[in-house]
């Protein structure tokens, strides 16, 4: 990674498209390409392209999970190389950690995945995941972000191992493909940045998937506005700049 290298294209990766609508309306981003399921939308000069996992054509559903976001990732950054990756999306929080509804998050540390158990050596580290973040104490002081460790997996729900898991990984929030992009990322030698917004309350007894319709509108507003400035934040400006800076 070359870190004198100021950033001149932004990829900033989606799951949803209703997550990334008002991203997309707020820079008059227009559809340039469809890669199988992948959308891809950029503004005049390509310095900003968003994309998105796109649709099941079986079911409608939005093409959630790591795979899909995988897929989506690789294909982004073989085909544009963008000097940066940004995965912004939703989140569920952990009240006992500090999040609450409407929060956005800058992913610090680590990412995490709390549903690849394989006990043996070796493995068992693979499994976790464990993929180190770049320092994000700059971008979380300047733009008034909370920090948090991300834990990634492929339920919406979760069963009582991988709450145990999150809470050894000392997770702050749930998604289903922050870890999966920055594996991807790590393997395209791109630096990486998480921004979440919460939608949910990991560790209250309302049903998550009311918790995510009820806040969803709310959680992508502040996405956005979070997100807008971010990239103002890390454009023109070095790899080194974004993450070691010390102002
Ligand atoms: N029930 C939703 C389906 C969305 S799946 C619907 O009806 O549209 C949830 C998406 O939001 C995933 O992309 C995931 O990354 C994120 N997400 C929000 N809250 C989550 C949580 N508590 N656990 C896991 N993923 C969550």
């Amino acid at each position: 990674m070359d870190l004198a290298k100021k950033v001149a294209r932004i990829g900033i990766v989606f799951a949803m498209k209703g997550e990334a609508m008002a991203t997309i309306q707020y820079y008059k981003l227009n559809k340039i390409k469809e890669i199988d399921s992948i959308e891809f939308y950029s503004n005049d000069d390509d310095s900003l392209i968003v994309s998105l996992n796109g649709k099941c054509a079986e079911t409608g559903a939005d093409n959630v999970g790591t795979q899909p976001a995988t897929l989506n990732t690789y294909v982004h950054c073989t085909t544009f190389n963008p000097d940066i990756v940004i995965n912004a999306g939703t989140a569920g929080g952990f009240q006992f950690a500090g999040a609450q509804i409407g929060d956005v998050y800058v992913g610090s540390r680590k990412v995490v995945y709390h549903d690849r158990r394989i006990p043996m050596p070796r493995y068992d580290d693979y499994g976790m995941g464990n993929y180190a973040l770049l320092n994000t104490n700059a971008i979380s002081r300047k733009l008034n972000l909370k920090q948090g460790i991300i834990s990634t997996g492929n339920s919406l729900d979760f069963v009582d191992k991988d709450l145990q898991l999150m809470k050894a990984s000392q997770a702050v929030l749930k998604d289903m493909e922050a870890a999966s992009i920055a594996w991807v990322c790590k393997i395209v030698n791109k630096p990486f940045i998480a921004i979440k917004s919460v939608t949910d309350i990991v560790d209250n007894d309302i049903p998550t998937e009311i918790e995510f319709k009820k806040n969803f509108q709310l959680a992508t507003a502040n996405l956005n506005q979070k997100l807008v400035e971010l990239i103002d934040y890390v454009k023109h400006k070095s790899i080194d700049e974004i993450f070691n800076s010390a102002e």
